[in-house]
Protein backbone atom coordinates (compact mmCIF):
# COMPACT_ATOMS: atom_id res chain seq x y z
CA UNK A 1 0.00 0.00 0.00
CA UNK A 2 0.99 3.60 -0.40
CA UNK A 3 1.82 5.24 3.06
CA UNK A 4 1.02 8.67 3.49
CA UNK A 5 1.51 10.77 7.48
CA UNK A 6 -2.20 11.03 9.35
CA UNK A 7 -1.76 13.78 11.62
CA UNK A 8 -3.77 14.28 14.52
CA UNK A 9 -2.55 17.00 16.51
CA UNK A 10 1.02 15.82 18.11
CA UNK A 11 0.33 12.61 17.15
CA UNK A 12 0.90 11.13 13.59
CA UNK A 13 -0.72 7.34 13.38
CA UNK A 14 1.01 6.08 10.42
CA UNK A 15 4.51 5.06 10.04
CA UNK A 16 6.87 4.11 6.80
CA UNK A 17 8.99 1.15 7.13
CA UNK A 18 11.27 2.29 4.20
CA UNK A 19 11.37 6.08 5.86
CA UNK A 20 12.06 5.12 9.58
CA UNK A 21 14.48 2.07 8.20
CA UNK A 22 16.33 4.73 6.31
CA UNK A 23 16.09 7.28 9.37
CA UNK A 24 17.56 4.04 11.78
CA UNK A 25 20.66 4.17 8.59
CA UNK A 26 21.10 7.78 9.20
CA UNK A 27 21.88 7.66 13.12
CA UNK A 28 24.05 4.70 12.29
CA UNK A 29 26.18 6.65 9.95
CA UNK A 30 26.63 9.35 12.22
CA UNK A 31 27.42 7.18 15.63
CA UNK A 32 29.79 5.02 13.12
CA UNK A 33 31.75 8.22 12.02
CA UNK A 34 31.47 10.40 15.06
CA UNK A 35 30.97 8.13 17.65
CA UNK A 36 33.74 5.42 18.12
CA UNK A 37 34.86 4.17 21.89
CA UNK A 38 37.54 2.21 22.16
CA UNK A 39 36.91 1.40 26.04
CA UNK A 40 33.03 1.76 25.62
CA UNK A 41 30.75 -1.01 26.75
CA UNK A 42 30.47 -4.47 25.65
CA UNK A 43 26.56 -5.38 26.63
CA UNK A 44 24.19 -2.85 27.06
CA UNK A 45 20.70 -2.56 28.09
CA UNK A 46 18.09 0.11 26.57
CA UNK A 47 14.85 -0.20 27.93
CA UNK A 48 12.62 2.78 26.05
CA UNK A 49 15.15 1.06 23.07
CA UNK A 50 12.66 2.24 20.09
CA UNK A 51 12.27 6.03 19.58
CA UNK A 52 13.90 8.97 20.42
CA UNK A 53 17.17 9.08 22.72
CA UNK A 54 16.60 5.40 24.09
CA UNK A 55 16.77 4.61 20.04
CA UNK A 56 19.58 6.89 19.55
CA UNK A 57 21.78 5.48 22.72
CA UNK A 58 21.14 1.79 21.29
CA UNK A 59 22.41 2.98 18.16
CA UNK A 60 25.34 4.86 19.28
CA UNK A 61 26.14 1.46 21.75
CA UNK A 62 26.69 -0.75 18.92
CA UNK A 63 27.62 1.29 16.25
CA UNK A 64 30.21 3.42 18.17
CA UNK A 65 30.77 0.93 20.90
CA UNK A 66 30.36 -2.04 19.24
CA UNK A 67 28.21 -3.58 21.75
CA UNK A 68 25.62 -6.27 22.18
CA UNK A 69 22.57 -4.44 22.93
CA UNK A 70 19.10 -5.66 24.42
CA UNK A 71 15.96 -3.16 23.76
CA UNK A 72 12.79 -3.13 25.67
CA UNK A 73 9.99 -1.57 23.84
CA UNK A 74 6.15 -1.08 23.76
CA UNK A 75 5.30 -0.91 20.12
CA UNK A 76 2.63 -1.94 17.87
CA UNK A 77 2.98 -4.68 14.81
CA UNK A 78 1.41 -4.10 11.83
CA UNK A 79 -2.29 -5.25 11.84
CA UNK A 80 -4.06 -5.54 7.94
CA UNK A 81 -3.79 -1.73 6.53
CA UNK A 82 -3.18 -0.48 10.26
CA UNK A 83 0.84 0.26 10.02
CA UNK A 84 3.03 -0.62 12.53
CA UNK A 85 4.38 2.13 15.08
CA UNK A 86 7.45 4.14 13.82
CA UNK A 87 9.78 2.53 16.78
CA UNK A 88 8.34 -1.07 15.70
CA UNK A 89 9.98 -0.06 12.41
CA UNK A 90 12.90 1.45 13.83
CA UNK A 91 13.85 -1.98 16.06
CA UNK A 92 13.52 -4.10 13.37
CA UNK A 93 15.35 -1.68 11.02
CA UNK A 94 18.34 -1.66 13.93
CA UNK A 95 18.42 -5.19 14.46
CA UNK A 96 19.11 -6.31 10.88
CA UNK A 97 22.03 -3.43 10.54
CA UNK A 98 23.20 -4.63 13.85
CA UNK A 99 23.10 -8.59 12.44
CA UNK A 100 24.92 -7.97 9.26
CA UNK A 101 27.66 -5.96 11.64
CA UNK A 102 28.20 -9.36 13.29
CA UNK A 103 26.36 -7.99 16.91
CA UNK A 104 24.36 -9.41 19.09
CA UNK A 105 21.22 -7.64 19.15
CA UNK A 106 17.67 -8.55 20.41
CA UNK A 107 13.91 -6.67 21.35
CA UNK A 108 11.93 -7.40 23.87
CA UNK A 109 8.11 -5.86 23.10
CA UNK A 110 6.68 -5.59 26.28
CA UNK A 111 5.69 -3.17 29.26
CA UNK A 112 9.16 -2.63 30.56
CA UNK A 113 6.61 -1.84 34.26
CA UNK A 114 6.21 -5.69 34.42
CA UNK A 115 7.87 -8.09 36.06
CA UNK A 116 7.42 -10.68 33.21
CA UNK A 117 9.55 -8.37 30.58
CA UNK A 118 12.14 -7.91 33.63
CA UNK A 119 12.62 -11.90 33.58
CA UNK A 120 12.37 -12.29 30.12
CA UNK A 121 14.99 -9.40 30.09
CA UNK A 122 17.17 -11.48 32.50
CA UNK A 123 16.79 -14.62 30.21
CA UNK A 124 17.82 -12.86 27.36
CA UNK A 125 20.87 -11.05 28.72
CA UNK A 126 22.04 -14.99 30.24
CA UNK A 127 23.12 -15.25 26.47
CA UNK A 128 25.36 -12.54 26.26
CA UNK A 129 26.58 -12.12 29.67
CA UNK A 130 26.23 -9.06 32.64
CA UNK A 131 25.93 -5.68 31.24
CA UNK A 132 28.26 -2.69 31.62
CA UNK A 133 25.43 -0.28 30.91
CA UNK A 134 21.84 0.25 31.59
CA UNK A 135 19.86 3.13 29.94
CA UNK A 136 16.70 4.37 31.50
CA UNK A 137 14.51 5.93 28.68
CA UNK A 138 11.22 5.16 29.31
CA UNK A 139 8.77 8.11 28.07
CA UNK A 140 5.63 6.26 29.53
CA UNK A 141 1.71 8.27 30.25
CA UNK A 142 1.19 5.11 32.81
CA UNK A 143 2.23 2.35 34.54
CA UNK A 144 0.12 -0.77 35.18
CA UNK A 145 1.47 -1.97 39.12
CA UNK A 146 1.98 -5.32 40.32
CA UNK A 147 -1.33 -5.19 41.62
CA UNK A 148 -3.29 -4.33 38.42
CA UNK A 149 -3.63 -1.03 39.31
CA UNK A 150 -3.39 1.76 36.44
CA UNK A 151 -1.08 4.43 37.50
CA UNK A 152 -1.44 7.99 34.94
CA UNK A 153 1.22 10.43 35.06
CA UNK A 154 -0.12 14.00 34.06
CA UNK A 155 1.41 17.57 32.81
CA UNK A 156 0.49 20.24 35.35
CA UNK A 157 1.59 23.02 37.13
CA UNK A 158 1.02 23.03 40.53
CA UNK A 159 -0.29 25.86 42.48
CA UNK A 160 -1.54 28.37 39.86
CA UNK A 161 -2.58 28.35 36.12
CA UNK A 162 0.16 28.14 33.77
CA UNK A 163 -0.57 30.42 30.51
CA UNK A 164 1.92 31.01 27.63
CA UNK A 165 2.14 31.51 23.67
CA UNK A 166 2.06 27.88 21.83
CA UNK A 167 1.93 27.27 18.33
CA UNK A 168 -0.29 24.81 16.62
CA UNK A 169 2.53 22.87 14.67
CA UNK A 170 -0.19 22.42 11.59
CA UNK A 171 -0.92 25.38 11.31
CA UNK A 172 1.62 28.29 12.55
CA UNK A 173 -1.42 29.48 14.58
CA UNK A 174 -0.09 30.89 17.77
CA UNK A 175 -2.06 31.02 20.96
CA UNK A 176 -2.30 31.04 24.54
CA UNK A 177 -2.78 28.24 26.03
CA UNK A 178 -3.54 27.70 29.67
CA UNK A 179 -2.99 24.64 31.83
CA UNK A 180 -5.13 23.94 34.84
CA UNK A 181 -3.07 22.96 38.23
CA UNK A 182 -3.91 19.86 39.56
CA UNK A 183 -6.80 19.29 41.62
CA UNK A 184 -5.08 16.93 44.19
CA UNK A 185 -1.92 16.14 45.19
CA UNK A 186 -2.06 12.50 44.23
CA UNK A 187 -1.63 13.79 41.04
CA UNK A 188 1.88 14.38 41.50
CA UNK A 189 2.68 11.35 43.37
CA UNK A 190 1.16 9.37 40.16
CA UNK A 191 3.24 11.25 38.23
CA UNK A 192 6.39 10.19 40.30
CA UNK A 193 5.29 6.70 40.37
CA UNK A 194 4.95 6.69 36.63
CA UNK A 195 7.97 8.76 35.36
CA UNK A 196 9.98 8.62 38.56
CA UNK A 197 13.11 6.30 39.47
CA UNK A 198 11.02 3.33 41.23
CA UNK A 199 11.01 1.61 38.09
CA UNK A 200 14.39 2.25 37.58
CA UNK A 201 15.82 0.73 40.71
CA UNK A 202 13.81 -2.58 40.11
CA UNK A 203 15.47 -3.61 37.15
CA UNK A 204 18.71 -2.57 38.28
CA UNK A 205 17.33 -4.47 41.40
CA UNK A 206 16.44 -7.59 39.17
CA UNK A 207 19.45 -7.53 37.17
CA UNK A 208 22.04 -7.91 40.16
CA UNK A 209 19.90 -10.33 41.86
CA UNK A 210 20.57 -12.20 38.75
CA UNK A 211 24.13 -11.57 38.90
CA UNK A 212 23.57 -9.47 35.74
CA UNK A 213 26.01 -6.39 36.63
CA UNK A 214 29.08 -6.17 35.25
CA UNK A 215 31.89 -4.95 37.37
CA UNK A 216 32.65 -1.14 36.86
CA UNK A 217 28.71 -1.31 35.44
CA UNK A 218 27.05 2.15 34.88
CA UNK A 219 23.65 3.16 34.48
CA UNK A 220 22.27 6.29 32.99
CA UNK A 221 18.05 7.63 33.11
CA UNK A 222 17.70 10.44 31.18
CA UNK A 223 16.07 13.87 32.48
CA UNK A 224 15.58 17.09 31.27
CA UNK A 225 15.58 20.60 32.92
CA UNK A 226 14.87 23.97 30.46
CA UNK A 227 14.44 27.30 30.30
CA UNK A 228 12.19 29.40 33.16
CA UNK A 229 9.65 30.13 30.68
CA UNK A 230 8.44 26.36 30.85
CA UNK A 231 9.15 25.68 34.66
CA UNK A 232 5.34 26.15 35.92
CA UNK A 233 4.76 23.06 33.14
CA UNK A 234 7.60 21.28 33.40
CA UNK A 235 10.53 21.54 36.16
CA UNK A 236 8.12 22.37 38.77
CA UNK A 237 5.31 20.84 37.54
CA UNK A 238 3.93 17.23 38.08
CA UNK A 239 7.18 15.92 36.03
CA UNK A 240 9.66 18.24 37.38
CA UNK A 241 8.49 16.07 40.67
CA UNK A 242 9.17 12.81 38.91
CA UNK A 243 12.58 14.01 37.28
CA UNK A 244 13.33 15.37 40.97
CA UNK A 245 12.99 11.02 42.09
CA UNK A 246 14.82 10.05 39.26
CA UNK A 247 17.80 12.29 40.33
CA UNK A 248 17.16 11.25 43.97
CA UNK A 249 16.98 7.38 42.98
CA UNK A 250 20.85 8.02 40.15
CA UNK A 251 22.13 9.35 44.07
CA UNK A 252 20.91 5.94 45.88
CA UNK A 253 21.86 3.56 42.70
CA UNK A 254 25.13 5.00 42.86
CA UNK A 255 25.83 3.71 46.33
CA UNK A 256 24.16 0.45 45.75
CA UNK A 257 26.41 0.12 42.52
CA UNK A 258 29.82 1.16 44.21
CA UNK A 259 29.81 -0.63 47.06
CA UNK A 260 28.55 -3.88 45.45
CA UNK A 261 29.96 -3.49 41.55
CA UNK A 262 32.57 -0.66 41.75
CA UNK A 263 30.01 1.00 39.65
CA UNK A 264 28.15 4.19 38.87
CA UNK A 265 24.79 5.68 38.72
CA UNK A 266 23.88 8.94 36.72
CA UNK A 267 20.86 11.25 35.79
CA UNK A 268 22.09 12.81 32.42
CA UNK A 269 19.90 16.08 31.37
CA UNK A 270 19.52 16.22 27.96
CA UNK A 271 18.55 19.01 25.49
CA UNK A 272 15.23 19.41 24.02
CA UNK A 273 14.65 17.63 21.13
CA UNK A 274 11.68 16.66 18.70
CA UNK A 275 10.27 13.23 20.03
CA UNK A 276 6.70 11.98 20.59
CA UNK A 277 6.84 12.87 23.95
CA UNK A 278 8.22 16.41 23.84
CA UNK A 279 5.50 17.09 21.00
CA UNK A 280 2.93 16.42 23.60
CA UNK A 281 3.77 19.00 25.82
CA UNK A 282 2.24 22.64 25.19
CA UNK A 283 4.49 25.13 24.94
CA UNK A 284 7.99 23.32 24.14
CA UNK A 285 7.30 22.93 20.18
CA UNK A 286 7.43 26.95 20.17
CA UNK A 287 10.67 27.11 22.61
CA UNK A 288 12.18 24.07 20.72
CA UNK A 289 11.38 26.42 17.68
CA UNK A 290 12.99 28.72 18.59
CA UNK A 291 15.96 27.37 20.19
CA UNK A 292 16.55 25.24 16.69
CA UNK A 293 17.11 28.95 14.53
CA UNK A 294 19.55 29.99 17.33
CA UNK A 295 21.04 27.22 17.93
CA UNK A 296 21.56 26.36 14.31
CA UNK A 297 23.02 29.55 13.83
CA UNK A 298 25.52 29.45 17.02
CA UNK A 299 26.83 26.20 14.79
CA UNK A 300 25.30 24.44 18.14
CA UNK A 301 22.60 21.92 16.85
CA UNK A 302 22.30 18.77 17.84
CA UNK A 303 19.46 15.67 17.33
CA UNK A 304 19.07 12.62 19.64
CA UNK A 305 21.91 10.76 18.06
CA UNK A 306 24.33 13.60 18.33
CA UNK A 307 23.22 14.11 22.25
CA UNK A 308 24.25 10.03 22.59
CA UNK A 309 27.14 10.26 20.42
CA UNK A 310 28.51 13.19 23.22
CA UNK A 311 27.30 11.16 26.46
CA UNK A 312 29.60 8.48 25.03
CA UNK A 313 32.64 10.20 23.58
CA UNK A 314 32.88 12.86 25.82
CA UNK A 315 31.26 12.17 28.99
CA UNK A 316 31.08 8.59 30.18
CA UNK A 317 34.20 6.71 28.19
CA UNK A 318 36.98 9.06 27.83
CA UNK A 319 39.24 7.24 30.40
CA UNK A 320 38.62 10.71 32.34
CA UNK A 321 36.44 10.93 35.41
CA UNK A 322 32.98 11.61 34.25
CA UNK A 323 32.22 15.26 34.27
CA UNK A 324 28.85 16.08 36.45
CA UNK A 325 27.25 19.44 37.93
CA UNK A 326 26.89 20.17 41.44
CA UNK A 327 24.32 17.74 41.76
CA UNK A 328 26.31 14.67 40.18
CA UNK A 329 24.23 14.54 37.12
CA UNK A 330 26.06 14.98 33.49
CA UNK A 331 24.61 18.36 31.66
CA UNK A 332 24.40 17.27 27.59
CA UNK A 333 21.95 19.96 28.03
CA UNK A 334 25.17 22.21 28.57
CA UNK A 335 24.99 24.02 24.95
CA UNK A 336 20.93 24.52 24.99
CA UNK A 337 21.20 26.01 28.57
CA UNK A 338 24.48 28.40 27.98
CA UNK A 339 23.61 32.17 28.78
CA UNK A 340 24.36 33.68 25.33
CA UNK A 341 21.63 30.98 23.77
CA UNK A 342 18.60 31.39 26.74
CA UNK A 343 19.42 35.32 25.96
CA UNK A 344 18.42 35.20 22.27
CA UNK A 345 15.77 32.53 22.78
CA UNK A 346 14.48 34.71 25.41
CA UNK A 347 14.12 38.14 23.74
CA UNK A 348 12.83 35.81 20.35
CA UNK A 349 9.88 34.33 22.79
CA UNK A 350 9.27 37.82 23.51
CA UNK A 351 8.80 39.16 20.26
CA UNK A 352 7.67 36.21 18.93
CA UNK A 353 3.54 36.08 17.37
CA UNK A 354 1.83 34.99 14.16
CA UNK A 355 3.56 37.48 11.72
CA UNK A 356 6.95 37.33 13.09
CA UNK A 357 6.94 33.33 13.15
CA UNK A 358 8.86 32.64 10.22
CA UNK A 359 11.62 35.32 10.78
CA UNK A 360 12.63 34.25 14.92
CA UNK A 361 11.68 30.32 14.69
CA UNK A 362 12.47 27.78 12.93
CA UNK A 363 9.23 25.65 12.53
CA UNK A 364 10.23 23.99 9.60
CA UNK A 365 12.63 22.08 11.17
CA UNK A 366 10.79 20.94 13.93
CA UNK A 367 7.78 19.70 11.15
CA UNK A 368 10.28 17.85 9.35
CA UNK A 369 12.15 16.35 12.21
CA UNK A 370 8.38 15.48 13.78
CA UNK A 371 7.48 13.71 10.21
CA UNK A 372 10.98 12.13 10.30
CA UNK A 373 10.07 10.14 13.90
CA UNK A 374 7.44 8.48 11.75
CA UNK A 375 9.26 8.16 8.47
CA UNK A 376 8.85 10.37 6.27
CA UNK A 377 9.81 13.48 4.45
CA UNK A 378 13.54 11.50 4.37
CA UNK A 379 15.29 12.15 0.88
CA UNK A 380 16.06 8.50 -1.19
CA UNK A 381 12.58 7.16 -0.13
CA UNK A 382 9.80 6.87 -2.39
CA UNK A 383 7.03 7.61 -0.77
CA UNK A 384 4.82 6.76 -3.68
CA UNK A 385 6.28 3.05 -4.16
CA UNK A 386 3.93 0.32 -2.88
CA UNK A 387 5.19 -0.89 0.38
CA UNK A 388 4.14 -3.70 2.95
CA UNK A 389 2.96 -2.45 6.14
CA UNK A 390 3.88 -6.03 7.72
CA UNK A 391 7.69 -5.40 6.25
CA UNK A 392 8.77 -4.69 9.51
CA UNK A 393 11.34 -1.77 8.21
CA UNK A 394 13.56 -4.11 7.30
CA UNK A 395 13.98 -3.52 3.23
CA UNK A 396 16.93 -1.93 1.76
CA UNK A 397 16.40 1.85 1.70
CA UNK A 398 16.49 3.42 -1.61
P1 LIG B 1 10.10 8.78 23.10
O1 LIG B 1 8.65 8.98 23.20
O2 LIG B 1 10.79 9.15 21.84
O3 LIG B 1 10.48 7.23 23.40
C1 LIG B 1 9.93 6.57 24.50
C2 LIG B 1 10.36 5.12 24.50
O4 LIG B 1 9.78 4.48 25.66
C3 LIG B 1 9.91 4.31 23.28
O5 LIG B 1 10.93 3.41 22.92
C4 LIG B 1 8.72 3.50 23.82
O6 LIG B 1 8.49 2.27 23.13
C5 LIG B 1 9.19 3.27 25.24
N1 LIG B 1 8.09 2.96 26.18
C6 LIG B 1 7.09 3.76 26.60
N2 LIG B 1 6.33 3.10 27.51
C7 LIG B 1 6.87 1.87 27.66
C8 LIG B 1 6.57 0.73 28.45
N3 LIG B 1 5.54 0.72 29.30
N4 LIG B 1 7.36 -0.37 28.32
C9 LIG B 1 8.43 -0.40 27.46
N5 LIG B 1 8.76 0.66 26.71
C10 LIG B 1 8.01 1.78 26.80
O7 LIG B 1 10.76 9.51 24.36
P2 LIG B 1 12.02 10.50 24.53
O8 LIG B 1 11.57 11.89 24.28
O9 LIG B 1 13.20 9.93 23.84
O10 LIG B 1 12.20 10.41 26.12
C11 LIG B 1 13.03 9.45 26.75
C12 LIG B 1 13.59 10.06 28.02
O11 LIG B 1 14.39 11.20 27.67
C13 LIG B 1 12.50 10.56 28.99
O12 LIG B 1 12.91 10.33 30.30
C14 LIG B 1 12.50 12.07 28.73
O13 LIG B 1 12.07 12.83 29.82
C15 LIG B 1 13.99 12.30 28.46
N6 LIG B 1 14.28 13.57 27.76
C16 LIG B 1 13.59 13.92 26.64
C17 LIG B 1 13.87 15.15 26.05
C18 LIG B 1 13.13 15.60 24.80
O14 LIG B 1 13.22 16.78 24.44
N7 LIG B 1 12.42 14.72 24.13
C19 LIG B 1 14.85 15.99 26.58
C20 LIG B 1 15.56 15.58 27.69
C21 LIG B 1 15.25 14.36 28.29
Amino acid sequence: MIIEPKIRGFICTTAHPVGCAAEVDREIAIARDRGRVDDGPRTVLVIGSSMGYGLATRIEAAFGAGAATLGVQYERPAAGKRTATAGWYNSAAFERRAREAGLWAHTINGDAFSQEVKQEAIDRLREVGPVDLVVYSLAAPRRTMPDGRVVKSVLKPIGETYRNKTVLVETGQIETVEIEPISEPSEIDDTVTVMGGEDWSWWIEALDEAGLLATGCTTVAYSYIGPELTFPIYRHGTIGHAKAHLEATAHALDQRLATRHQGRAFVSVNKAVVTQSSSAIPVVPLYISILFRVMQEMGLHEGCIEQAVRLFTDRLYTGQPVPVDEEQRIRLDDWEMRPDVQQAVNALWERVDEASLEEVADLDTYRADFLRLFGFGIEGVDYQADVDPNFGGVEEPA
